[in-house]
């Protein structure tokens, strides 16, 4: 076994019995994969040399008991080895460790194996994601996955739940989770999943989005060894008319008016769930309801239970235990599904099993985790629409016009949320959790006649109910006249319930990456303008050591040990400045002290040349392109074909538009499908196809006749690299 070798060993003892431990190694390589069972999982704090699971162990603290590395020899850290992706979408798999294997998720549910002493893959796995389901996300991202005796397990964007031999990378089942059988019509295309699954007592459990797009949210419970579903959460009620699941459906119903079953209600379960063996409870977070816009989704202001809520069900059977909602009628899209964590605190003198959130509407809340008690919530960043939280009720102290009911409110947090997804972490030792924390401000506003209700700029496809883009008399702006997003490490105590230090600000459009905490009293995280991995101290803040990724670092880092030497493991990448066709340097970095790999300089890089075919289709068959474009092709690759986000390709400069039948093999056979462009043969017909490289083709040629200024407002292309996969 490993972890005789890997236990508490001095780095010199290590040296010495390398040769012993190697071979312990190449036998794991060679025996059972992933032998990850319940009792491993139970007692992961005994085997710190292992990751066994998304947040490391049951408790997801994200802490590493590894010391190896430390505050005294960071300086000395050094890259181990790497290993190249071939994806250019942004990077969001936090990896795991067993037995000598990484497993790690990329962009677009590619999996990897790799050798965790060489970088040496030793499978990769394709699910193929194809469908309808493709054109309803918000970024082709997966955060990660969970290991169960023998098999991985992946949600995928087009909502299935696949299970991967840990061994061969061959796909043992795949299923869909949102079946036929659910007699969800249209709303079944409008999920996809981007949480890991977390697996417990033999069941896997998984979430999936889409309460920007309109679906009802759920989580479901699937047998580990053979796919069966085994139980369903539904997060919001159905249609009365066809009656309740169960008596916590009935309930929340009368929270609601109006017909919002129509639209599905929401409330979707998009990333943190945590299995907490003490409490024998299955902890997860709701989202926004359907629309964002409360007066237009309940009239009468119902509290929409249970979206924007922490909820707590029995494992074994889904049934309700508890909840707590964070923001009744939410109007802010205040996702409720930042990483949680447990944690054991003593509170007021008193030892509290608790569940801790720092959430995306800024504050940070206590729970009981037996109960769901509400303990302490305090804001850990700006927050202008609660002055705080009504320890007595639970609820937040609305701060009067920030429901825009009035006029535009600059909101803080704004919808990019005071903390999103990007994972947290704890030290015990020292009491602190580390938040990748945001300064976020967003304009909130009434649809208006003539603004419609949508978000204008992503094709019509969002169900929001507010207005997006509005210009506003700054000096209407307080008290926050900003915008945009900036973010900070952040240590917050959570029992004096203050931030104990804080990293300078990193004013980019994409701040901050996921956290990882270690017994040597670091932190790491990825920061500022993206390119950089950086360790702190955990103590004061200080930074200690970096690294140039060469790319942007969203993913939370890990820790593990193999033949007694001590491992950071990150996987990087996301979308470069130049656009989808630019090199981003997605990868797999793993280091230990005194690593010596050098990465490859990036080669020199020149955007393809803005050179389309001559435009000679008649306009309406361009204005039926347009539409179509719209429609099908927008929430992608860009409104009006400029805005495209730089992880996906700006089909102005494409070289198939110089060919329909090249186009074609791509947007009808699906010739790129295991890029994540799965076929729309069934949506679009030979004759939509031409319509709509008709209509690119003209676009090109407007932007090519205006030069830069084709770019729309400003002279030059905007800088969109803005981070994917916010939900
Ligand atoms: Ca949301």
């Amino acid at each position: 076994m490993i972890r005789t070798c890997a236990l508490r060993l001095g780095w010199l003892l290590s040296l010495v019995i390398m040769a012993a431990c190697s071979r312990s190694t190449d036998q794991a390589l060679s025996g059972p994969a992933a032998n990850v069972t319940a009792e491993r999982l139970v007692a992961a704090d005994n085997e710190p040399a292992q990751w066994m699971s998304y947040g490391g162990t049951y408790s997801e603290q994200r802490f590493s008991k590894l010391e190896q590395i430390n505050t005294g020899n960071v300086n000395t850290l050094g890259l181990q080895w790497y290993a190249d992706y071939e994806t250019n979408q942004d990077q969001h798999g936090s990896p795991l460790y067993i037995d000598g294997v990484i497993y790690v998720s990329t962009a677009r549910n590619v999996v990897h194996a790799f050798d965790a002493r060489t970088g040496k893959e030793l499978w990769k796995y394709n699910p193929m994601i194809e469908g309808p389901r493709l054109r309803y996300n918000l970024g082709l991202v997966n955060r990660g996955i969970a290991a169960w005796e023998g098999k991985i397990y992946m949600g995928t964007l087009d909502a299935r739940l696949v299970a991967i031999d840990a061994k061969t990378g061959a796909e043992v089942w795949s299923v869909d989770t949102v079946p036929a059988s659910l007699d969800l019509g249209d709303m079944a295309d409008k999920y996809s999943i981007t949480m890991a699954p977390r697996v417990a007592k033999g069941k896997v459990f998984i979430g999936a989005s889409g309460a920007e797009f309109g679906v009802r949210g759920w989580i479901a419970a699937f047998d580990a060894a053979t796919g069966e579903e085994v139980w369903r959460f539904w997060t919001v009620p159905g249609d009365p008319a066809e009656g309740f699941e169960n008596d916590a459906m009935e309930k929340a119903a009368a929270t609601w008016s109006g017909e919002w079953w129509k639209l599905g209600g929401g409330g979707t379960v998009w990333d943190a769930a945590v299995y907490d063996p003490v409490t024998d409870l299955l902890y997860f977070g709701t989202g926004n309801a359907t629309p964002w816009n409360a007066r237009v989704r309940d009239e009468q202001l119902g509290d929409n239970l249970y979206t924007a809520s922490i909820i707590a069900v029995r494992p074994d059977t889904g049934e309700y235990v508890w909840h707590y909602q964070q923001v009744p009628a939410d109007a802010w899209d205040y996702d409720a599904v930042s990483p949680m964590m447990t944690a054991d605190l003593v509170l007021d003198g008193e030892q509290r099993h608790v569940l801790l959130q720092p959430s995306k509407n800024g504050f940070f809340y206590v729970l009981d985790a037996a109960t769901g008690k509400l303990l302490s919530a305090e804001p850990f960043t700006e927050v202008n629409w609660a002055s705080g939280i009504d320890l007595e009720t639970g609820r937040p102290i609305e701060v009067p016009g920030a429901r825009y009911e009035r006029e535009p409110w600059n909101l803080a947090p704004g919808v990019q949320g005071g903390h999103s997804w990007h994972p947290n972490a704890f030290n015990p030792e020292l009491g602190l959790v580390y938040i990748p924390a945001w300064e976020a401000y967003f304009t909130m506003a009434n649809p208006t006649p003539d603004s419609g209700t949508r978000a204008g700029a992503s094709g019509g496809m969002f169900t929001l109910g507010i207005s997006m883009g509005v210009r506003v008399d700054p000096d209407k702006l307080k008290p926050y006249a900003r915008q945009g997003v900036s973010g900070r490490l952040k240590a917050w105590d959570p029992v004096a319930r203050k931030v104990v230090w804080e990293t300078e600000a990193f004013a980019h459009p994409r701040p901050t990456s996921g956290v990882l905490a270690t017994a040597g009293n670091l932190v790491f995280m990825g920061n500022g303008g993206g390119q950089r991995l950086s360790a702190y101290h955990a103590a004061t803040g200080e930074e200690l050591w970096s690294f140039d990724t060469q790319t942007a670092v969203f993913a939370a880092p890990i820790s593990y040990e193999l033949d007694g030497v001590q491992y950071i493991a990150a996987s990087v990448g996301g979308a470069a400045q130049g656009g989808y066709f630019a090199p981003t340097h997605a990868r797999m970095l793993v280091f230990a002290l005194g690593g010596k790999a050098v990465l490859p300089e990036p080669a020199p890089y020149t955007p393809p040349e803005l050179n389309p075919p001559p435009s000679t289709a008649p306009a309406e068959v361009i204005a039926r392109g347009g539409e179509l474009y719209s429609q099908y092709c927008s929430v992608c690759h860009g409104a009006n074909a400029v805005m495209a986000r730089t992880s996906f390709p700006n089909l102005t400069v494409s070289p198939m538009l110089h060919a329909q039948s090249g186009f074609d093999a791509v947007v009808l056979q699906g010739a790129r499908a295991d890029r994540g462009m799965g076929s729309f043969a069934k949506e679009l017909t030979p004759e939509d196809s031409a319509a709509v490289r008709a209509y690119l083709i003209a676009r090109a040629n407007e932007i090519k006749a205006a030069g830069p200024a084709g770019f729309g407002p400003g002279s030059a292309p905007p800088d969109r690299r803005r981070e994917t996969g916010h939900e």
